[in-house]
């Protein structure tokens, strides 16, 4: 039988899968002996069931007394009781952490009698009531789905009633008559009084804790962190500890290293007499962690001690939720924590350097997402900006957008292709569209670890929090900073690296890191100047990449046609071309050659002589290309686009031509035109990329891979004949069939004879094709005896596997197919393992059966993409190509695929 409930003492941190991170870590934590309240964790099997079949499993119900009572029986105290009543947390918890997303439920217990219990054993009449309205509070809110301003505009109006600004003024009365307003809201709202049974209370917050896996906020949040909706969450029953028992009780976070920056030294930040959430919520403003130092040596130093413990354990920064209840420590959570991309590099290299991690295990804490986040621009100093205030950096980079006040704003700017930034004067869950649309985002209220701090870090997003100064006045939708006032739309510029908040657009440039993966260590830290953390994240980076480049296996090449490309490329680290497309050299001015080429049709010598005059053209490209590229392969690609990209188009000139006609325009353009017209309409296609294209065009129009290999050929004879060493390498598109690649080998092979001959030299040029149709993978053990290597074309083997149209379906419908899991993420930009993937791991048996030592590689986009690049290692290519942007993600995801 299935095991739905782990008492805290019977789990450990590796079953996540299991009980969620959470409970997986209290599990932990409590197998360490550090003190961790009572409690039990009810796993994702038990979510799943419930999910599945809309019922709470019978089995789950019995589990869970049984674990209850082991708690009761731990302490002595019963749930709920009357005198001396136990209270606990309902928390949910899946196996990767999503901030805010799930729903949390405090002091489950407290009824109309067991309040007085509370009441008498705290001492606290105030407090034990506090505490109960909180419970209505909340459990009206996320059990009962109560309008949440409800609950909140009562205890407004009571505040201003009394003539109090802060929750703590007001007087235990009070309370008690609030506790009478919220049951009665609960009674109107859902036609029920407020259940009074505790065990009902806890399984009905179990129950909505199974059901929040699947409110929108929460499959917003995992389709953009990729998570996949089957796994289901865990439900924490915790007891209770109060960090709101007075000034001797709190409750904070901490990290055992800044989670922003990376530095060093631990970093958190608590609130006195609060309970749970009020941090995290960012609602009170917080106390940093040293503070404690002061107030409550003791604890400081037990909780530094335990912060060490931990990191020691995880062996990385570690960020742990605590309460001190009456002057006692309590750990209510710990993970490894999240961080932005700069502190994942700098905290793996620090890990290294104190020999904590191995330098395999620190390419395990960073990647290529994170390095892609780093080569985004920078604010430039030396622009001219108007500083309109300073606040908390809590996630770095620099964001430029209007003002967009909510969700609706934010949205709406996005669509238009308006960057924004959302301004609120605090987030919360429900503002979760809105980050996600926006550039960034900037909020009055709370500190590094309040809601809009965690989730924007954890989506690379640049976020400003706490800045004091601002008033965010949602009615009139402004935003007044002293005595100015902006309106939604104004542009504002902020800098999660420095907390600045500036009016207009501020320049940016490039970041040192970029700076340092073009030019090298010495320019990194040289644009780096006296930001001694920059410098610090330059080397850190260097660092990791370095050890990258030691221990993969994969060598990394680019997609590159022209010569800025190539040089970006090899800044980069790019080891060769993996593809050259050579059709982009055939247009601009050249096109009117390739038009008379086909015009030319049955007359031989007239497109003779048009392809004669593109050879010096083509060679020109190739010569300058393969200089750069001395000594590293460089793999082109024959012809591949469709004819029709290089016509007219057939609308635009039958109007042209039935204009002309009817001003009886005649003449020798008129005549042209109408020439290009017939060809233009016999070469017309309804699916032109399943048509004449690729090898098919070579075949098709005799001559003209021929100029082209001539092209190539020769320009590689003369660069070497001036001593330098070019290595092309022939590839055939979209082959489907050996006699194919055969027809274009024998005349490839031709012309490298003639041309080694001409010119007395010898070339070695490699002939391979490309394998991009499902038949080409299909057959890859006959394609290997006409290739020298193969290249796999993802791209155009997704478009044939799936049948999908590459240029059309990703606006159409892959949004809904991403929404209802037909696949996680496009397979445009992913590799389709389970589909594609397996022609690819096909192709490359296959080929290899006929010849083992077959070089191959892949030159699809997914050749950049960090899960594609993993994928490829384990089915054992040579190389990847990726455009030149994505070299060094590539160079570290191929390093990371390794160890
Ligand atoms: C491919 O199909 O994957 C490929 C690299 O070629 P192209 O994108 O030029 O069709
Ligand atoms: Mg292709």
């Amino acid at each position: 039988m299935t095991k739905f409930v782990y008492n805290f003492h019977e789990g450990d941190k590796d079953m996540k899968d299991l009980l969620g991170g959470k409970g997986a870590n209290l599990a932990e934590m409590t197998k360490m002996g550090l003190p961790v309240p009572p409690g039990f964790t009810i796993t994702t099997d038990a979510c799943r069931e419930y999910l599945n079949k809309g019922l709470v499993p019978p089995e789950l119900e019995t589990e869970v007394t049984q674990a209850l009572r082991d708690v009761e029986d731990t302490l002595g105290r019963q749930l709920g009781d009357a005198e001396d009543p136990l209270l606990v947390s309902v928390r949910s918890g899946a196996k990767f952490s999503m901030p805010g997303m799930m729903e949390t439920v405090l002091n489950i217990g407290l009824n109309d009698s067991s309040v007085n219990g509370l009441a008498k054993v705290s001492g606290d009449e105030r407090f034990a009531w506090d505490s109960y309205r909180r419970l209505i509070q909340m459990f009206g809110k996320t059990v009962l789905d109560v309008d949440g301003d409800l609950f909140a505009d009562a205890l407004e109006d009571l505040k201003k009633e009394r003539g109090v600004t802060a929750d703590v003024d007001l007087t235990a009365d009070d309370l008690k008559g609030l506790v009478e307003t919220f049951k009665k809201i609960v009674q109107d709202a859902t036609g029920d009084p407020f259940p009074q049974d505790p065990r009902k209370q806890m399984d009905m917050g179990i129950e909505a804790v199974f059901r929040s896996w699947n409110t929108e906020r929460a499959h917003i949040y995992r389709r953009r962190e990729r998570i996949p909706h089957d796994l289901g969450t865990a439900v924490n029953i915790c007891t209770m500890v109060f960090g709101n028992m007075g000034e001797t009780s709190g409750t904070g976070v901490c990290f055992t290293r800044d989670p922003s920056s990376g530095d060093s030294g631990v970093y958190g930040d608590y609130l006195m007499n609060a309970q749970g959430e009020d941090v995290v919520a960012g609602i009170r403003n917080t106390l940093p962690l040293s503070a404690l130092k002061d107030t409550n040596r003791p604890v400081y130093d037990e909780l530094r001690a335990i912060m060490r413990k931990l990191e020691t354990h995880y062996k990385d920064l570690c960020d742990i939720e605590f309460t001190i209840e009456r002057g006692k420590l309590w750990m209510l959570q710990t993970r490894v924590g999240k961080r932005t991309a700069g502190a994942a590099f700098r905290v793996a290299s620090q890990l290294i350097d104190e020999k904590l991690i191995t330098p395999d295990e620190a390419l395990e804490r960073v990647t290529g997402a994170q390095l892609t986040q780093l080569m985004f621009p920078q604010f430039d100093d030396s622009a001219s900006r108007t500083l309109l205030t300073r606040a908390m950096a809590a996630s770095p980079g620099a964001a430029v957008g209007q003002i967009a006040f909510d969700n609706a704003a934010a949205i709406r700017m996005a669509h238009e292709g308006t960057p924004c930034i959302l301004v609120r004067r605090e987030t919360n869950p429900e503002d979760l569209p809105g980050m996600v649309a926006a550039e960034g985002v900037l909020t009055a209220r709370g500190g590094k670890t309040s809601h809009a701090a965690v989730v924007a870090r954890g989506m690379g997003k640049t976020c400003v929090c706490g800045a004091e100064e601002l008033d965010v006045d949602l009615k009139n939708r402004t935003l007044r900073v002293g005595d100015r006032v902006f309106g939604e739309g104004h542009v504002i510029s902020i800098d999660g690296t420095t907390g600045e908040v500036f009016d207009g657009k501020v320049e940016v440039v490039d970041s040192p890191v970029t700076t340092y993966l073009s030019h090298g260590l010495e320019a990194g830290l040289k644009a780096a100047g006296d930001d001694e953390d920059m410098a610090d994240l330059v080397r850190s980076v260097d660092r990791l990449l370095t050890h990258a480049d030691e221990v993969r296996r994969l060598e990394v090449r680019t997609n590159a046609d022209t010569p800025e490309d190539t040089e970006r490329a090899l800044g980069y680290g790019a080891q060769g071309i993996g593809l050259c497309r050579t059709e982009h050299m055939f247009l601009g001015e050249r096109r009117a050659l390739i038009e008379r080429v086909i015009l030319a049709e049955d007359d031989l010598a007239e497109r003779a002589e048009a392809m004669e005059a593109l050879v010096p053209l083509q060679k020109g490209d190739f010569l300058q290309m393969l200089e750069l590229m001395d000594g590293k392969p460089m793999t082109v690609r024959l012809i591949d686009p469709p004819l029709h990209e290089f016509l007219p188009d057939l609308t635009e000139l039958e109007v042209k031509v039935a204009v002309a006609e009817a001003l009886h325009k005649d003449g020798p353009e008129l005549a042209k035109d109408k020439r290009m017209l017939t060809a233009v309409r016999k070469m017309h296609e309804a699916n032109p990329m399943l048509g004449l294209r690729g090898v098919r065009l070579g075949l098709y129009l005799p001559g003209l891979f021929a100029l082209q290999i001539r092209a190539l050929v020769e320009a590689a004879a003369e660069l070497k004949a001036k001593g330098k060493d070019p290595r092309p390498e022939v590839m055939v598109p979209l082959v489907g069939s050996i006699r194919e690649l055969q027809l274009v080998r024998d005349e490839a092979l031709e012309i490298i004879k003639e041309t080694e001959e001409k010119y007395g030299t010898e070339l070695n040029i490699p002939i391979g094709c490309m394998v991009e149709l499902p038949r080409a993978a299909l057959t890859a053990e006959d394609l290997a005896l006409e290739a020298d290597f193969f290249s796999f074309g993802t791209n155009d083997l997704t478009q044939t596997t799936w049948g999908f149209s590459r240029d059309d379906v990703e606006g159409a419908f892959f949004g809904l197919y991403t929404e209802e899991g037909v696949f996680g993420v496009s397979p445009f930009e992913t590799i389709d393992t389970h589909g594609v993937g397996r022609l690819v791991k096909l192709g490359v048996k296959k080929g290899r059966s006929a010849k083992p030592d077959m070089k191959m590689g892949i030159c699809g986009e997914h050749g950049g993409d960090p899960d594609s690049v993993h994928f490829f290692h384990k089915v054992g290519l040579n190389y990847v190509s990726c455009s030149p942007f994505r070299v060094p993600v590539a160079r570290l995801e191929a390093g990371r695929a390794a160890v």
